[in-house]
């Protein structure tokens, strides 16, 4: 039991075989209440039945900082503290550069950047009130290798950003004993990747990763779990890859 009676707020977690959806069942083995923030209230309720007695689900658009300040106070109100942010949410578009309009461009920074920074916002006052906390991002290889196969220019970008964000907040709140922390996953099996590969991309792509296969949502839900819990304790401003040797 790593995350026993903790209280976290994982973003995006409502798709059933989604990455956010396997670590809210993760974190809920290890003892942890878990509140489940998606767009849709009724997905997040469901999900939240799914994964447990002591998950509770919230709508909330992480683009809009009114939405993430609310489903926060919803969750103060109902478990009385948060121990993990985990900014989870995240959109793709498989666009090239000259293809990206400036809705494109928003709509994929918007929830990665906007999200991370107004969750962050909205949960750092009550962690610095509690002098501890652990804010995890999802990042992706996409913002180290400068593109994947689903994800646009735009999306590594958004996702570069993210490590950068991650870094300057954990210089100004490690004094708080507030560690912030994030993933690079590789090719991860989901909704987002899953029904797009033909065996001749699957065949193409297992020959840049040394593990030789493709990640499991599982893969990263025990890196989230890691950088959550007390095992990650002396770790800050850290990008942990979960790739298979993708980026080596
Ligand atoms: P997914 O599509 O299964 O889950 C993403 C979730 O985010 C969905 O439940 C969706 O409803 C939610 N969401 C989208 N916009 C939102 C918003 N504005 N507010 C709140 N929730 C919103 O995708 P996944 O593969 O599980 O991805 C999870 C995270 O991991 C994403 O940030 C993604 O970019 C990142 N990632 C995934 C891979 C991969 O190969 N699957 C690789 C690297 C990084």
């Amino acid at each position: 039991m790593l995350l026993e009676n903790k209280v976290c707020v994982i973003t995006g977690a409502a798709s059933p075989r989604g990455i956010g959806r396997n670590t809210a069942e993760l974190f809920h083995k290890h003892g942890a209440y878990v509140a489940i923030l998606d767009l849709n209230q009724a997905q997040s309720e469901e999900a939240a039945r799914a994964v447990g007695e002591r998950a509770f689900g919230v709508a909330c658009d992480v683009t809009d900082k009114a939405s993430c300040e609310k489903a926060v106070a919803a969750v103060l109100e109902k478990f009385g503290r948060i121990d993990v942010l985990l900014n989870n949410a995240g959109i793709t578009q498989p666009l090239k550069t000259l293809e990206i309009t400036p809705e494109n461009y928003e709509q994929v920074t918007d929830v990665s950047l906007r999200g991370m920074l107004y969750m962050s916002q909205a949960v750092l006052p009550q962690m610095v009130s509690q002098n501890s906390g652990s804010i995890v991002n999802t990042s992706s290889v996409s913002a180290q290798r400068g593109g994947g196969i689903f994800g646009g220019p735009h999306y590594s970008a958004a996702k570069a950003g993210m490590l950068g964000l991650g870094k300057a907040m954990a210089r100004e709140f490690g004094g708080h004993n507030i560690r912030i922390n994030s993933v690079t996953p590789g090719l991860i099996l989901t909704d987002i990747t899953g029904g797009k590969l033909t065996p001749e991309m699957k065949e193409k792509i297992l020959t840049t990763i040394p593990l030789n296969r493709l990640g499991a949502a599982e893969d990263v839900s025990k890196a989230f779990l890691f950088l959550a819990s007390d095992l990650s304790s002396y770790i800050t401003g850290a990008t942990i890859d979960v790739n298979g040797g993708m980026h080596i």
